[in-house]
């Protein structure tokens, strides 16, 4: 199976190439990296084939995006044009961009995720339980990345934010506290508060504290390794790969979706 792979010069793309050269059934037909990435003054893709005789995103299975918003639009067209399934990890999208996922996946099967890894897959049900659990405690998702990470919480504390308030039965942005400076007066217990560090090399960690009268709980997950992500993402496009149009989820490829 072949790989078109936006964003392939950037930390994630490179892991992705890394994964499926250690995975024997996987092998990367198109790299496409931002023209200034090549020294062209171009504001555009360039779509370079592995080998003078590789196929481009035309000929690969599916198209994996860790880019950009911008990227991630870029990446989206491409794979519709070409009928390919699309798996895409990039974060920081606008509501506007999950809907256009929605639009494509009535034309190509199309699997977003802010986190590939099993285990924060497996901490959002974990949030959600305990969330639900213990109404009466009080929930705040702390999140920490590296220092060239652009957007702000990550993806992954937005998903266990929305976990956390699935628990509750409410949604995350009529009860999310997104900072807190100055004088904020005493927390409410419906609120689900955001704290964010941004620093050295961290590849991404996360904590929910559930915080009651006398006793806290804190669920944990450290990635020590994007690759981590990348084979998750690996593993997603191969899943996804003989798929109907429709639109999948992380849950789908680890848990089982309906076939
Ligand atoms: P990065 O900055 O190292 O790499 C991004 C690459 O995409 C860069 O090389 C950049 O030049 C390129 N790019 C940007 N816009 C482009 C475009 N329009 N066309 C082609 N290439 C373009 O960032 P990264 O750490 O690799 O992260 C990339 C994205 O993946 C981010 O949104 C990040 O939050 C996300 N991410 C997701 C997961 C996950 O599991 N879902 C894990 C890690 C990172």
């Amino acid at each position: 199976m072949r790989l078109a792979v936006v964003g392939a010069a950037g930390r994630m793309g490179r892991a992705i190439i890394a994964a499926a050269a250690l995975d024997g059934d996987v092998s990367i037909g198109a790299a496409v990296v931002g023209a200034h990435e090549l020294g062209l003054e171009l504001d555009a893709l360039a779509i370079v084939p592995v080998n003078a005789a590789g196929p481009a995103v035309a000929d690969a299975d599916v198209v994996v995006d860790f880019s950009s918003p911008t990227g991630f639009d870029q990446a989206l067209a491409l794979a519709v044009a070409a009928g390919r399934p699309l798996v895409s990890g990039t974060t920081g999208l606008a509501a506007s961009q999950l809907a256009a996922l929605d639009e494509a996946a009535t034309q190509i099967p199309v699997l977003w995720a802010a986190n590939f890894s099993a285990g924060v897959n497996v901490l959002e049900h974990l949030v959600e339980l305990a969330s639900r659990a213990l109404g009466g405690f009080d929930v705040e998702v702390m999140e920490a990345h590296h220092r060239r990470k652009v957007d702000a919480p990550s993806g992954t504390a937005l998903v266990l934010g929305e976990a956390a308030a699935r628990g509750r039965d409410r949604k995350l942005a009529d009860i999310a506290t997104w900072a807190r400076s100055g004088v904020t007066g005493p927390r409410t217990n419906e609120e689900i508060g955001f704290q964010v560090v941004r620093g050295g090399s961290i590849v991404g960690e996360h904590t929910v504290m559930l915080c009651g009268d006398g006793e806290l709980i804190e669920l944990t997950h450290r990635a020590q390794d994007r690759a981590i992500f990348a084979r998750g993402a690996v593993r997603a496009a191969k899943w996804l790969a003989d798929r109907p149009p429709s639109r999948y989820t992380m849950k789908d490829v680890l848990f089982g979706a309906p076939s």
